[in-house]
């Protein structure tokens, strides 16, 4: 059966990833393994070639973060860096902004981070209020973001903002909103970040963002100006897909945690993944990853194909179907685990709340299953 689900050269990347995994491990430093990562090739390996990646696709870069995940060392930026701002670059960036980011976002030396949640707007993009407006040759960036994770280690964050487009003299329409993405270097004066004090143990922080009169190069408007929701669409099918791969990789540590215990603790005469009852949860646990991971493979699949429309529905049913996943295999490890599940040598405990990110972000459970009643079944909108 080799190939007919994943290509021999991406169980050889699983592989390699995996060693890579292992020894950096749960304590991992974050910086050291993103460079080794990066040296390797892994982090830019969805990336063009001619602009220093590895010339593959979502395939490649969610069986990375997988990997990586499953090995206890996510890197939750690569599922900004070079997923989101990584590819609306490559597809839709000026010859310029190709070649001034590309390659360093490939080769780890550059980091992007991506702002979209708004404090008013939160699940309902359509009421994001960062707005641009044209100041002679300049853009002026004003809002607020909130959640924005890793701001501060970031080069520059991609901003979705909105434009003014002009009236319609023709039906007397007012002005609208058109979304847009803007290129916004870390220390560019008015752009503010405070760090929230979220309850997750995780290299990664998360930041509010205050963007006060941001003045902004012509050229930090990636793509066309009319073209944003199409752009920013193309960034977000690859968001969900390695948001599905970062929690497939967690249940993956999880569930492996908790296999090697109730393999070797013994309460009574069997160990106790002898009985059922710590077992078939277990069981539970793996066939639910294992369908969630077959549900991501079709949508990086249908992607890399460039159907982004078919994408989107596997995209977005992948990521549900992940987070459910890895919610249930992390907290049926730490039950396997007894009192262990909760001591700090163990430290399966600070999954619990890292494993409901999954679920929340990019797209909360609830907006993906308002998708799919709407989109996928044609059930009446309720919003
Ligand atoms: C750790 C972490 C990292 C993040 N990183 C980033 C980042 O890098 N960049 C970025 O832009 N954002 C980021 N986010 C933000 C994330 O995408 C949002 O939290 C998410 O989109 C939900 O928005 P909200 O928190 O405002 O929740 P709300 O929109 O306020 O929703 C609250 C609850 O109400 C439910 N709900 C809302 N509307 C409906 C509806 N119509 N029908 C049914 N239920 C509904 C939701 O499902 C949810 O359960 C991050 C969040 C976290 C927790």
């Amino acid at each position: 059966m080799t190939g007919v689900i994943e290509s021999q050269e991406n169980k050889d990347l699983r592989a390699a990833v995996a060693a890579l995994g292992a020894r950096h491990g749960r304590g991992f430093d974050r910086a050291a393994l993103w460079s080794e990562a990066a040296k390797l090739g892994y982090l830019g390996v969805n990336l063009p070639e001619e602009y220093g990646g590895g010339g593959g696709g979502m395939a490649e870069l969610s069986i990375v973060l997988e990997e990586l995940g499953a090995a206890g060392c996510p890197l939750l930026m690569m599922v900004v860096s070079p997923a989101i701002c990584g590819t609306v670059i490559a597809r839709f960036g000026t010859e310029e902004q190709r070649r001034t980011w590309l390659p360093g976002l490939a080769d780890g030396s550059l980091t992007m981070a991506f702002g979209i949640t708004e404090p008013d707007a939160g699940s309902n993009s359509h009421r994001i209020t960062t707005t641009a407006r044209r100041d002679g040759d300049d853009w002026i960036l004003t809002g607020r973001k909130v959640f924005i994770s890793g701001v501060d280690i970031a080069d520059a964050t991609l901003i979705v903002g909105r434009t003014r487009s002009a009236p319609d003299d023709a039906t007397g329409r007012p002005a609208g909103l058109k979304p847009c993405l803007f290129i916004v270097p870390r220390d560019t004066p008015g752009f503010e970040r405070t760090g929230i004090d979220m309850e997750l143990q995780a290299a990664e922080k998360q930041f509010e963002l205050v963007l006060d009169d941001v003045r902004l190069p012509a050229d930090s408007l990636v793509g066309d100006e009319d073209a944003g929701l199409l752009q920013l669409f193309a960034g977000l099918n690859p968001e969900r897909i390695m948001t599905a791969a970062f929690a497939i990789g967690m249940g993956r540590y999880a569930l492996a945690r908790a296999v090697d215990y109730a393999t070797t603790r013994q309460v009574w005469k069997l160990p106790i993944g002898g009985h059922q009852a710590i077992a078939h949860p277990l069981a539970q646990a793996h066939i639910e990853l294992e369908l969630a991971r077959l549900m991501m493979q079709k949508a990086a699949a249908l992607y890399d194909a460039g159907d982004d429309i078919g994408a989107g529905e596997a995209a977005n049913m992948a990521k549900y179907a992940a987070a459910e996943a890895c919610v249930k295999a992390v907290d049926q490890a730490v039950h396997t685990l007894g009192g262990n599940g909760l001591t700090r040598e163990y430290g399966l405990a600070p999954l619990i709340t890292a494993a409901r990110v999954a679920r929340i972000a990019p797209v909360s459970r609830e907006m993906i299953l308002n998708y799919v009643s709407h989109q996928s079944l044609g059930l009446p909108k309720s919003y």
